[in-house]
């Protein structure tokens, strides 16, 4: 890999759609293949995956694994009903167990709520069931020296933080050391007022960041201003992961294709597609260092 202060990651679903052992050794040989050095393993069901298995893998090929997931409306922690509360955030501890023993040290993403369309609103009641379950989970993950992250989605993914300021608001109230910011350009191109100014407001806090194009397709495709975003990770000396996003109906996961509304054919050639964002975020990197 170039000389760059980052770690560059993919998301598994550029390769496979489920999580059975011959997926997960096709996925991480390709990960390594196209020149990553993380693979992001989705975590939605965390007792399905193999940790033995895919930890054994990584080794292999000498990749480090996170894992992200989004929660479901009957295991959601945003909700005002403790039951269901209570499954998401077992749910979560399960996935948290995962990370661990895949030996990584992150677990992000849509963690604080169920990840789809809400009919309504979120309430003060669902926001502080959250909150807490946040707190415990952050308190066990600190434990295991694991950071979590909170990754803003759009409106049609989440209604409890869509935005950089609302996940700053919420690990201010979590008061957890090892919470931070995952900015995925993908969402904030549609929520944010620009792509620099989240970045800035979290600094520090920025601890994972997601690349992905304005339709989730190819890199060097789409609307977003990848200059403005990479000049403004370069402005805070962001040293942490970047994971590229991208999503096709070429691959399908039964759990989360359907939930991320693919439904179009937007690259068939994994193999290319992710050596050329690879490639394309590394330039990108290193011009805004330069
Ligand atoms: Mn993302």
């Amino acid at each position: 890999m170039a000389n760059i202060p980052n770690l560059l990651g993919v998301h598994a679903l550029v390769w496979v759609g489920g999580w059975t052992n011959d997926q997960a050794t096709e996925a991480i040989k390709n990960s390594a293949e196209a020149g990553y050095g993380l693979i992001e393993i989705p975590a939605l069901d965390p007792k399905s995956i193999d940790v033995d298995h895919t930890s054994k893998t990584l080794k292999e090929f000498g990749l480090k694994g996170a894992c992200s997931l989004g929660l479901s409306f009957d295991a959601d922690i945003n909700n005002e009903d403790s039951e269901i509360a209570k499954r998401g955030e077992a749910r979560l501890m399960d996935a948290l167990t995962v990370v661990e023993k895949l030996g990584g040290d992150y677990l992000g993403g849509v963690v604080f709520s169920a990840l789809g369309k809400y009919a309504k609103p979120t309430t003060p009641k669902a926001i502080e069931n959250a909150t807490n379950a946040l707190r415990r989970l952050a308190q066990e993950a600190s434990k295991r020296g694991i950071t979590v992250g909170l990754e803003p989605v759009n409106r049609y993914e989440s209604n409890l933080i869509n935005t950089g300021q609302q996940a700053l608001d919420m690990i201010k109230n979590i008061g957890e050391k090892n919470v931070v910011v995952h900015l995925d350009v993908y969402h904030m191109n549609i929520e944010e007022q620009d792509l620099v100014s989240p970045v800035i407001a979290a600094g520090s806090q920025l601890g994972y960041v997601h690349i992905g194009a304005s339709h989730r397709g190819p890199l060097g495709t789409g609307n977003i201003d990848f200059d403005s975003f990479f000049g403004a990770l370069a402005k805070i000396g962001y040293k942490g992961t970047i994971t590229f996003e991208s999503f096709s109906s070429a691959v399908v996961s039964p759990d989360l294709s359907s939930t991320l509304g693919i439904w179009r054919n937007l690259w068939t050639d994994n193999k290319s597609m992710a050596k050329s964002a690879r490639e394309y975020m590394e330039a990108k990197i290193i011009a805004a260092h330069a």
